[in-house]
């Protein structure tokens, strides 16, 4: 199931709807049709409320590309922007390589939603001399709500913008990009925290349901990505002075490509549970097949198809050598969006990483107290 729509490229970056931002679409155009002065006419309302909510989902874009065209013009490749539920996000592949990178990339979205405030209070201002009363009430809500955007984005609790900026801030003092990190990300599941706590309290207290539950649920997404941050901060920590040689398992399996589909799920696939495998001849990689790869042929095709014409071959794949740092490995993986990777040694395959391994591979010494 897909879960985003793909609305096309903007400035080369695409822009994605995922299926919850119809909910929260749908919310605010009612919100704002139902806030109308009555006088008006209901379709006048509709369209207006539609409108609006259109604008300011714009704007939200418009502090998303902010971020993402400072990210791409120091070289840090976007995937694109996603908007959903909570608003937008940019999908930033690599984490910036020096703190003043991350403060500017961090600061253009707040700076962006106070201009387009900025913009929205002159057309008030145009439209309020003109005398359009419901454009004009529109206008300033568009300015209130930038604002409060750029407030939010403001605090320091990371993964927010705010956060960001006070890890930039900290790197910068400690010159320790994982302390940072790990401060910002608690600063950020306290911050989290704390929109929760608020959100109840507003639930109970002043009994606004909606209010409060909007809340604690902000507070709850946050909580959740400021850990997840936290905790990949803890593994870039584990995994430092590690090479992939050391974290690399030998016993990688290898095929022939000749084989067919049928052989591969039959011998390989079913016996062993594994879901990659690496196409090789006399020790040289040809390429890989993956359960994926697997899936998209039909299953009456799997004893015609041979491995060959479904494996990625050499040339699309993204190897490593062994001498590399195991934490640029982990960065390889989230750039390509892959959870395995062939290591090879000159010509030859040696072995094979996979996300899995890692973890296995600090479990493993945690528990050995080494
Ligand atoms: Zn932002």
């Amino acid at each position: 199931m897909t879960v985003v729509m793909n609305l096309g490229k903007f400035l080369g970056i695409p822009i994605y709807l995922h299926y919850t931002w119809f909910l929260i679409f749908t919310l605010i155009t009612a919100a704002l049709v139902t806030n109308f002065p009555e006088a008006y006419p209901l379709w006048q309302r509709i369209i207006f409320g539609i409108a609006t909510s259109l604008l300011l989902f714009t704007s939200i874009v418009a502090h998303e590309l902010a971020h993402s065209l400072i990210a791409i013009r120091n070289g840090i490749p976007v995937k694109g922007i996603t908007l959903f539920i909570f608003g937008g996000v940019s999908q930033i592949t690599k984490e910036a390589t020096k703190p003043i990178v991350e403060f500017l990339i961090a600061v253009v979205g707040p700076l962006s939603s106070l201009i387009i405030a900025g913009v929205f209070s002159l057309a008030h201002l145009f439209l309020v001399r003109t005398g359009d009363v419901i454009v004009a009430v529109l206008v300033q809500w568009l300015v209130f709500i930038n604002v409060m955007l750029a407030l939010f984005n403001l605090i320091p609790g990371f993964p927010l913008d705010g956060g960001r900026i006070f890890r930039a801030f900290l790197w910068m003092r400690t010159g320790d990009y994982s302390k940072a990190t790990r401060i910002a990300t608690l600063a950020g599941r306290g911050i989290g925290f704390l929109f929760i706590l608020g959100g109840i309290v507003i639930m109970i207290v002043l009994g606004q349901w909606f209010t409060g539950l909007w809340l604690a649920f902000i507070g709850w997404f946050l909580e959740n990505a400021a850990m997840t941050s936290y905790r990949q901060a803890l593994l870039r920590d584990a995994l430092h002075g590690f090479t992939v040689r050391d974290v690399m398992t030998v016993d990688y399996p290898s095929i022939s490509r000749e084989i067919t589909l049928g052989q591969l799920v039959r011998d390989y696939i079913l016996p062993t549970g594994r879901r990659c495998f690496l196409v090789t001849k006399d020790g040289s990689l040809e390429g890989v097949v993956t359960l994926h790869n697997v899936k998209m042929i039909p299953q009456e095709r799997w004893d015609s198809t041979s491995v060959r014409e479904i494996m990625t071959p050499t040339s699309q794949l993204k190897v490593i050598h062994p001498e590399q740092s195991a934490v640029s490995l982990l960065e390889l993986m989230d750039e390509g969006d892959v959870n395995q990777l062939p290591v090879v040694e000159g010509s030859k395959v040696i072995g094979m990483v996979a996300r899995d391994g890692l973890l296995h591979f600090l479990r493993v010494r945690t528990e050995l107290g080494i």
